[in-house]
């Protein structure tokens, strides 16, 4: 005897990332950002009128629609916020999926839309990427979904495509589907999607505090679509989906533009220098335009790499599925906490040769 609908009792639940307790954890798991969130968004926290507690928050957060469209370039219309990006993807699978209307999207990719699509008893089309990483844009175009998602840059790959073949794509699917760009890691690309949705009418941005914004504990993301779309959308979230600190603070943190681009730099150089060195001790790592590296063992079993990681305290992500078992995904984490990986790394690699 269950009381649950079937696909819930069927459903195995994402699974998020390990997160270990205690102070000497080196953790590159997760790709949460290593250094503190801006000390304007602290300032907001510390600041906040606890008074303000007692009534209900902005319904649509106001304050932070038009910080963030001032930033991007939109209009606050264009503008949803949500509790994460997470929150976005649970919007528009109720929005856009149904037992009649499937979801589609190139993979291996996040694993949570895979999880969201059997909430939602929605059939999923996933497109395997070809080596490359390219993005196979017929068999999207061709496959008969209602939404379609491109994570740019892609998890786990680290990959990116560029916005012109995103744009195609967006182009062939005009009246059919949708095409929600998951952009969590457009923070550390060297360019965005943002554009389209001033020239498609069917496509929808994803974007997270989380990552590029070190506000991972704090829950809070956004859409950037056609006022049309975000209307829409808004019949479908929660009435008051984002509470009143994580509105102010989120402002403030979009708001503090220069401290959020001094960490992306810091990021960004630690991601060239530990791809040259993983490369150097015979790891293959693809380029990868996020905040973490996918990186394949050639020597030994990268489950087994994982595991001596774990016993030093040290934690790095391990996917056991189809084409990920002989990687491991290790976030960028500041120069202290990558030099104690590569050195671990080093004597894990070697000892077995
Ligand atoms: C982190 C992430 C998100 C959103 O994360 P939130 O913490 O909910 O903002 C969405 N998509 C991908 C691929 C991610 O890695």
């Amino acid at each position: 005897m269950t009381y649950f609908r079937k696909n819930i009792e069927d459903l195995d639940g994402y699974v998020p990332g390990f997160q270990p307790s205690g102070d000497d954890v080196v953790k590159l798991n997760t790709n949460e950002n290593p250094y503190p969130p801006s000390p304007q968004a602290v300032g907001a926290i510390r600041n906040f009128d606890s008074n303000a507690l007692r009534r209900y928050p902005q319904p649509l957060g106001d304050s932070f629609c038009k910080s963030a469209a001032d930033v991007v370039d939109v209009e606050p219309g264009n503008i949803l916020c949500t509790n994460g990006g997470d929150d976005l993807l649970t919007i528009c699978f109720r929005c856009f999926c149904d037992e009649n209307n499937a979801a589609a999207y190139a993979g291996p990719t996040y694993s949570l839309y895979t999880v969201l699509a059997k909430l939602q008893n929605c059939a999923t089309i996933e497109i395997p990427y070809p080596d490359d990483y390219s993005l196979p844009i017929d068999e999207l175009a061709e496959s008969g979904a209602t939404m379609t998602i491109v994570c740019n840059p892609n998890a786990p790959s680290g990959s990116f495509v560029q916005p012109a073949e995103i744009k195609k794509l967006a182009d062939r699917l005009k009246s059919k589907s949708v095409l929600l760009i998951d952009e969590a890691y457009a923070d550390f690309a060297e360019t965005n999607c943002v554009q389209l949705i001033k020239e498609c009418d069917n496509v929808i941005i994803l974007r997270s505090m989380s990552k590029g914004y070190s506000l991972a504990g704090l829950r809070f993301g956004y859409a950037i679509a056609s006022e049309k779309l975000i209307a829409g959308m808004r019949k479908v979230k929660d009435s008051y989906n984002v509470d009143a600190i994580s509105i102010a603070t989120a402002t403030a943190a979009i708001w503090d533009q220069g401290y959020f681009r001094e960490n992306v730099k810091k990021i960004k150089a630690e991601r060239t220098r530990m791809t040259a060195t993983l490369r150097e001790m015979q790891l293959e790592v693809m380029d990868s335009q996020s905040n973490f590296v996918l990186a394949k063992c050639t020597t030994v079993d990268a489950s087994k790499v994982y595991d001596e990681l774990a016993a030093q305290n040290i934690y790095v992500r391990y996917f056991n599925l189809p084409g990920l078992s002989d990687k491991l995904r290790i976030t960028i984490g500041t120069k202290e906490q990558n030099n104690k990986l590569i050195e671990a790394l080093k004597k894990i690699v070697s000892c077995d040769k």
